[in-house]
This record gives C-alpha cells, structure tokens and sequence, in this order.
C-alpha cells in the first residue's frame, strides 16, 4: 500500500492555502504544493506502483477535491478518509487545521495581524477592554452584511472609537461564485453565506460547522444585494468559534454568573468568578479534527493572567455529532494536567452545580457525571495557577 503521512498532508495544505490567498492560476505552484506532490508521487515510486501516481501538479490538485479516499493511498487513522482537502477550489476545514499544524497558514497570519492592530489600539484607548469586545462581537453577529449595514458599522466603529478602518481589513466584497440567478443566501444554521455547487442549488459552505459542507440546504436566507462578507480568515478564527463563545457567555449572563468576556483583550475566551472567590478561565477550541486540535495547542493552553483556579478547553458540542468519540481522541493525546478539554454543554452544568443552582442533581445529564468522573484523577490540581 502507498502511505503518504500526516506531515505531508500538512504540506500539501499549506500549499492548497497558498493557492486559494494568491488568487491567481495554479502556476507557478506554491513551493510547499510542489514538495507536497513530490512525496506523494515518491510514495508511488516507493511501493513499486508510479503508473498510479497523479501524473502532474495540476492533475493533483483535482484530486485534492476528491476525499482522501479516492487518491488510492494510505494515511493515518486520525484523518477522516472521507474528507477532501479542497471543496470548490475553497480549503476546507482539514485542510486549515492541516495547515496550522504545519506552522500556521497564510489565513493565521492575516487574521493575527488584523488581531494584533486591534489589540494595539484597545490598548492605547480609555475604554479599550469594552471596545475590544464590541468589536469581536459585532464580527460574530455578522458573518455577511449590507452595503448600508457596513456604512452604519463604520460610523459606530469610527469616531471616538477608531477602528472603522479595521472593518475594511475584515470584510471583502462576496465573490461572484457565490451568486444564484442575481441572488446570495446564508445558512439558516451559522448565518454565513452559502455556496453555489455545479448543478446551481445552494449549498452548506466549506467550514459551516452545523452542516456537512455540499449538503444541499433545504431552508436558506435570501440576502439583500450589494453584501459583504468576512474575510476567510475571520470567518475561520473569529466566526465560527465566535459563536460558540458569545453563546456560551451569554447562557452564563442568563444563569446570573459574574462572567467576562474576552477578559484582558483575550487572553481567554471566558472568565467566570464564583461566589467563592474560585475563577474558571474557559477557552473555545472548534477544531474538526480532535488530533489537529491537540497539536495545536501549544505549551501553554491558557495564559496564567488573569488568575484562575479552574481551566478549561471547551469544544463545542456540536463537533460530536460528526465525531462521536471526539473527547475520547482528545484524551488520548491530552498533555496537560492543569487544563482539561470538556464540552460546552457540560461546563455549562458544571458551573450551574459549582453555583448552587441546580438543586434536583438527576437534571444534569449524564455527561456532567462523566466529567467528575474524569476529574477525580490524582493529577488534579487546584491550586491557584501562577
Ligand atoms: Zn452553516
């Protein structure tokens, strides 16, 4: 069997990345697709079995759209063989985390520099801290936006407040592609524009996390003409776990919890403080791919400042339903000990409980009782994290 390995699948993503920022014709290749294809063709070669081999860079990439499955190769059993890299020429979501963990893509860098401009001005603004968090949720709550509604947002965002020229980074006209007969749509599910397949019928975009990308969608928005959309980059590292965050956040808001959000201009997602004094630091993670997810993560999962005494990576709990053994997978490869990965859902009642207000214990779910399960290991720690 020809077994082509994760790390070249990294490589082969970063490349696909490239290709998709450039906008341009395949060639010249990006370097990291060129290398990319080398190995895969040198795999071929290896096992004795070159006529199989895509014959040519080009053709490659047309196989990229086609699942993993198809390419007639062996990868590792983290992959899902039935995804594809590419979907419409659009990376999909492996193919991002894919990329990341081949030290970042050119999506992470334009979304950092767009987060290290607004992190610098909060910084030097009064009312930074609040401004901060304005601005990530007003990005949340719109995926896509009228011409009329992006001219109001810059006024709201523009003086006094200073960041009407970073919405211009964030937003970029929506590509043609994504027209039908004169119109766009959204997805009833995330709200971010939908997609056009080859036989005209609307379609779930590529990183929708609610519907399997292609799905046909039988319920959609029409969306007034002139709109814009966030750029791929936001989309992926603001949008999509964004939801999850302020969802979360504000289901804690309602439950009377002294919450902050983005505390400290993000250093974590949430900061719950308790009655008790004990603070819990909650950071969202929406990764398909559990493994990508871990290599991901860094040294330090959640930044000691602000204090905490509790944290947590919170996974939407959306992600089991396409991968059911999700927190299993996580787990397998878990190598923090003051850190523990958990489902929003069962951090929610973990905090209800923690908070007294769930007096009939049988309401919480069993997955609350996994979790202290899992938490009475001898490696918990408590203390105060410094
Ligand atoms: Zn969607």
């Amino acid at each position: 069997m020809v077994k082509v390995d994760t790390p070249t699948l990294e490589q082969i993503s970063a490349g696909l990345i490239r290709v998709k920022a450039k906008q341009k014709p395949l060639y010249p290749y990006p370097p990291d697709l060129q290398m990319g294809y080398d190995k895969v063709v040198l795999a071929f070669l290896m096992s004795g079995k070159p006529d199989l081999a895509p014959a040519s860079v080009p053709e490659f990439y047309e196989l990229c759209e086609q699942p993993l499955s198809e390419w007639g190769v062996e990868i590792d059993d983290e992959i899902d063989s039935d995804e594809s890299l590419l979907f419409f020429s659009e990376p999909t979501e492996l193919t991002i985390e894919l990329a990341e963990a081949f030290g970042g893509s050119v999506l992470s860098q334009e979304q950092g520099k767009i987060a290290t401009k607004l992190l610098q001005h909060c910084h030097s603004h009064p009312q930074g801290i609040q401004i901060y968090t304005k601005f990530r949720r007003f990005i949340v709550e719109h995926p896509v936006l009228s011409n009329q509604e992006f001219v109001e947002a810059k006024g709201n965002f523009g003086l006094g407040v200073g960041l009407s020229e970073l919405l211009d980074e964030c937003y970029e006209p929506i590509p043609s592609c994504h027209e039908l007969e004169g119109n766009f749509y959204a997805c009833p599910y995330c709200y971010a524009l939908a997609g056009i397949d080859f036989s005209k019928q609307v379609i779930a975009n590529s990183c929708c996390n609610r519907c399997p990308p292609g799905r046909r969608l039988k319920r959609k928005i029409k969306l007034p003409d002139n709109c814009l959309k966030l750029k791929r980059s936001i989309e992926r590292f603001w949008f999509y776990p964004g939801r999850a965050e302020i969802q979360l956040y504000q289901k804690l808001l309602d439950i009377k919890l002294d919450v902050e959000l983005y505390p400290e201009r993000d250093s974590y997602d949430i900061k719950i403080k308790f009655n008790d004094g004990e603070v819990w630091a909650l950071d969202l993670k929406d990764y398909s791919n559990p493994y990508l997810l871990v290599r991901n993560l860094g040294d330090e999962p959640i930044p000691s400042e602000p204090e905490w005494n509790v944290a947590y990576i919170v996974i939407p709990a959306e992600r089991k339903k396409d991968r059911p053994a999700y927190l299993k997978e996580l787990k397998s490869k878990w190598r923090w000990e003051n850190v523990k990965p958990i489902f929003d859902d069962a951090v929610f009642a973990l905090a209800k409980k923690k908070a007294g207000l769930v007096e009939d214990y049988s309401e919480v779910s069993e997955e609350l009782n996994k979790e202290t399960t899992q938490n009475k290991s001898p490696t918990k720690k408590k203390g105060t994290h410094t």
